[in-house]
């Protein structure tokens, strides 16, 4: 028997909320918990009767560790499975800590207030002594390492697709393939089409953000960072086809540089067209991509959560997206001595998603990992203390069960590179 308590019920949630119903067998009992209670309980009765899990909802503002150790006291879960935003991270470790209770999420921390002075001044430390200017970055989580260590209990970061499966991937490369990894290339396509002139697919908030921001790769043990999509390579997608790709800074080169030093060069490339990136960069011009408070009519308003209401919420986007997503990861390396390359991704349908589970693929893409890492925890069969990124387990029952469970994956042993 084991209960799980998910917290956050937006597009990844209701994903992940589907997938662990179709394995009554290891989640028998969730409580879905998010600052809208109505939005659990719509997603629990979608799924009461189709499923064994018991499954219960609760109201929670994640940002209160005491409201969060009060439910996680009454609840009693063998593990707290965080799909909010990444805002809401410390906080939650915080509380899992108090009830020595084991943490799993999808995305790292980084501040709701970029404005904060006590962030600023760290951030700025950071920004000098690390090169990259990202507002997100492990520092803040890998330093709970100790603590969880010292309370036994262990945290999962990064379960979703990138950071997740791509991190998934390269452990699996250098298990089965390589004696050395020396190059990686993640690959990042979104081929689908909703129709709308410009929406997000996941959380706008954390999405333009991260888009807008300079781009950054890890290179011979150090950061080398870039304008905002100042570096473009097409690339020919199978099951997509051609499409511009763009270097972003990205949370696993972080980790994975950290975690295999071996590796010289790592860099991240995100599809976007031209009506995206035409659309965002006049609301950057505009201010809308603000993330500080101003007053507006007497009343304060942050501009990104504005634009955030305008636009359309990411989940609504199911039933419009049609088309195919493609994420995946070029490895070069050595093997007994000689050069090879390696591509290893999955293709994922947003209509077949919709399907499924009611949603597209950025969030299934998501929500899927986000369920197999809770899953692989419960069990006991990735279980440590201490905080760890998903690279650093034995990666063959994470991928066995993507392929089981709707993210099945292809090796591709002679790929294109990307110059
Ligand atoms: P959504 O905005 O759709 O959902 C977020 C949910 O969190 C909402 O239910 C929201 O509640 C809830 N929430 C927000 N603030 C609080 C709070 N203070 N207390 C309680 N609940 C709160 O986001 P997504 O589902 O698109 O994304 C979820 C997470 O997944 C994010 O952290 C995102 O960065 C991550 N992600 C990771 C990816 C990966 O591949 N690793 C890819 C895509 C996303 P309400 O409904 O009231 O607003």
């Amino acid at each position: 028997m084991s209960r799980l308590l998910i917290i956050g019920c937006g597009g990844v949630a209701s994903v992940a909320i589907a997938k662990c119903c179709q394995r009554d067998d290891i989640f028998t009992e969730i409580c879905i918990a998010s600052r809208t209670k109505e939005k659990c309980d719509d997603v629990k009765a979608k799924l009461q009767d189709k499923t064994k899990t018991v499954i219960t909802t609760a109201k929670v503002n994640a940002d209160s560790k005491e409201e969060l150790v009060n439910l996680i006291s009454s609840y009693k879960p063998q593990a707290v499975l965080n799909l909010a935003l990444p805002y809401q991270d410390l906080t939650i470790m915080d509380a899992c800590l108090e009830t020595k209770v084991d943490y799993i999420d999808t995305a790292n921390y980084e501040p709701e207030d970029t404005d904060d002075p006590t962030w600023r001044e760290i951030y700025e430390k950071r920004c000098k002594e690390k090169g990259f200017t990202a507002y997100f970055d492990y520092s803040w989580q890998w330093d709970y390492k100790e603590k969880f260590e010292k309370a036994g209990i262990m945290a999962l970061l990064g379960t979703g697709f990138d950071p997740g499966v791509t991190s998934v991937f390269t452990a699996y490369a250098k298990k089965h393939y390589f004696d050395e990894i020396h190059y990686v290339d993640i690959l990042d396509c979104n081929g689908g089409d909703h129709g709308y002139p410009f929406a997000t697919n996941f959380n706008p908030e954390i999405n333009l953000r991260e888009v807008s921001a300079n781009g950054s790769y890890w290179e011979d043990g150090h950061w080398v960072e870039t304008e905002p999509m100042e570096i473009k390579r097409e690339f020919d997608f199978a099951q997509v086809g051609k499409k511009d790709m763009y270097l972003l800074h990205h949370e696993e080169i972080e980790s994975l540089a950290k975690n295999y030093p071996e590796i010289k060069r790592i860099r991240f490339f995100m599809t976007f067209g031209q009506s995206y990136l035409t659309h965002m960069k006049c609301l950057e011009n505009v201010g809308m991509l603000s993330t500080s408070p101003m007053m507006f009519e007497g009343k304060e308003i942050v501009p990104i959560q504005f634009l955030k209401a305008l636009l359309p919420d990411p989940a609504s986007l199911g039933p419009r997206t049609k088309g195919k997503t493609n994420i995946g990861c070029i490895f070069t390396g050595i093997k007994d001595g000689k050069k090879k390359s390696l591509y290893i991704y999955n293709v994922c349908d947003h209509e077949e998603c919709y399907k499924e589970v009611g949603s597209q693929a950025v969030s299934y893409t998501t929500g899927v990992p986000a369920m197999i890492g809770a899953s692989l925890v419960l069990q006991g069969i990735w279980k440590k203390a201490g905080v760890f990124n998903v690279e650093e387990f034995d990666p063959d029952p994470y991928m066995e069960d993507l392929n089981k469970y709707g993210l099945p994956w292809v090796v591709d042993e002679n790929p294109v590179l990307v110059d």
